[in-house]
């Protein structure tokens, strides 16, 4: 939550920023790009009035010819203004030479160079050329709050800065002294070189005919009369912004400062009422993912809106529900092998005709029944048991009426057992009793019964004429060794029932 604050924090300031220094850099060409033009096109029509440069300082300097210049352009605007009446009033002033602004090496931006700053009304931008030294300020006009007076008629301009030290005219004023200004910025000023960059105007930089130094002649721009370069002007030094530029630039910047605090505080809100959604969302996920965990498998979060928040907590709900679904598959496919498995595994164990347990199962079931019963000193009886001549009456009657017979055996054998006693087919029309806790008197004396209901049974129902016995073995003594002795032991005392006439029980 802090890193996404501080995160649109860091995007307000960078965007501010960059804002910022892309207002001044902008602010600072276009100013720039206004006072070379201008003084193009005074020296421009300065060289192109005198033919040359030579000819041309010779008959009146080029901050003359500005100043003049000027003058007629404002009286020319004046009039426009103010009508004929006012313009009158202004022009023996401007026909004197009034000094208006010195051309020369240093200019400030025209007045209207600025937004904000309305054109002169026929639409041309104001010029007012400057001298006024280090830090190359916009210096006051003559005349006007805080500039100085305004020269006696007939003066001449003020000296422009191309000018050398102590080059200038009687009565005229001495050009700026260079140097480092305020700040330790270089003023700006233009210096003028002929067509073979010799220096013609030095701004007190250069001394005339010296010759521009190649850096210089990088940014010169050629001055073109009759088609041909008549001169260079170089700029030269830190444009310094004037009052009323500085005035715009700090509304801009009040207004850029504005426009990021608000959008900070906009970033600010935006992020805490972001975050504490996710959050929420965030949690919801948590707290579901620890259900999950613990068992519940289908679970649901809230869904809010459309957005990738909204995303995630469909995909999981999604997930969840699958996930959920699958789980339930699966379980029942998981107890539908555990009952298959059961009934494998019972099928395994039982006799396919008598549905009693198998001679495999018996043998295992017996061992363990005589381990126990040696261990706890406890009786077992185990009992063989063979139906008389059955080969006679599968023969007399038919095979089936044998399966039926021995179906009905098995289950008169199991309807008298207790649930602790085993009883299994253990082949043919064999069947083995292992009776745990059970001595060999009550053994024998169950057997007896059993051989009783066997006989007793009505097998007419079955056959007309059918008739079953069964002989039977019984043997309890544990000191045989094993259980599949004691079974030897009980099918030798059913060899002696059978051959003492059948149909009964013989114990020991
Ligand atoms: P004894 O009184 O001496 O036991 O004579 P018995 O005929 O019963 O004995 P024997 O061993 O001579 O015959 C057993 C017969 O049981 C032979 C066999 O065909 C028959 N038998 C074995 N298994 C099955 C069975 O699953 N179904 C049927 N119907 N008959 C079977
Ligand atoms: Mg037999
Ligand atoms: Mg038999």
């Amino acid at each position: 939550m802090l890193a996404l604050l501080l995160s649109g924090l860091a995007a307000v300031a960078m965007v501010g920023g960059l804002a910022y220094v892309g207002i001044n850099k902008k602010v600072d060409l276009i100013r720039r790009q206004q006072v070379a033009d201008h003084f193009y096109k005074y020296l421009s029509a300065y060289l192109t009035q005198y033919g040359g440069w030579q000819a041309a300082n010779a008959a009146e300097p080029f901050e003359r010819f500005m100043h003049r210049t000027q003058a007629a352009e404002r009286l020319d605007v004046a009039m426009q203004q103010n009508g004929a009446q006012a313009a009158s009033s202004d022009a023996p002033r401007a026909a004197d030479g009034e000094p208006g602004p010195a051309p020369g090496g240093r200019l400030s931006p025209p007045d209207d160079g600025g937004p904000g700053m309305p054109p002169q009304p026929d639409g041309r931008p104001r010029f007012r050329p400057d001298f006024d030294g280090p830090g190359g300020r916009p210096r006051p006009m003559p005349g006007e709050e805080g500039g100085p007076p305004p020269p006696p008629p007939g003066a001449g301009p003020a000296d422009a800065g191309g000018r050398e030290p102590g080059g200038q005219r009687p009565g005229e004023r001495p050009p700026p002294p260079p140097g480092p200004r305020p700040g330790n910025e270089p003023p700006f000023h233009f210096i003028v070189a002929d067509q073979d960059y010799k220096v013609l105007l030095g701004a007190g930089v250069y001394r005339p005919g010296e010759a521009l130094p190649a850096a210089a002649r990088k940014d010169a721009r050629p001055v073109m009369v009759a088609g041909q370069v008549a001169a260079y002007i170089s700029p030269e030094g830190v444009f310094t912004p004037s009052k009323e530029e500085l005035q715009y630039l700090a509304a801009m910047r009040e207004a850029l400062l504005a426009g990021v605090t608000g959008a900070a505080v906009l970033a600010l809100v935006l992020g805490v009422l972001l975050s504490k959604r996710l959050s929420r969302t965030l949690s919801s996920l948590t707290d579901a993912v620890r259900a999950m965990h613990g068992g519940s498998l289908l679970q649901r979060v809230p869904v809010h809106g459309k957005d990738e928040v909204a995303a995630l907590a469909n995909a999981f709900n999604a997930m969840s529900e699958q996930l959920a679904r699958s789980h339930k598959e699966l379980s029942a496919s998981h107890q539908t092998i555990l009952e298959q498995a059961d009934q494998l595994r019972e099928l395994s164990v039982r006799d396919a005709l008598t549905k009693l347990y198998n001679r495999r199962h018996f043998d295992e079931q017996a061992t363990t029944l005589f381990n126990q019963a040696v261990r706890h000193k406890r009786p077992l009886s185990l009992v063989i048991g063979d139906i008389d001549f059955f080969k006679r009456i599968n023969d007399q009657y038919s095979h089936a009426t044998g399966d039926a017979v021995l179906r009905q055996v098995g289950e008169i054998l199991r309807g008298h057992m207790r649930l602790s006693d085993l009883v299994a087919r253990y082949g043919g029309e064999e069947f083995v009793i292992a009776l745990p806790e059970t001595a060999l008197p009550q053994a024998a004396a169950l057997c007896d019964k059993l051989r009783h209901l066997i006989e007793g049974f009505p097998w007419h129902e079955v056959q007309p004429g059918l008739k079953v016995t069964m002989s039977m073995g019984v043997y309890a003594d544990l000191a045989a060794g094993t259980a599949e002795a004691m079974l030897q032991q009980a099918d030798a005392l059913l060899y002696r029932a059978k051959e003492s006439g059948r149909n009964q029980v013989c114990f020991a």
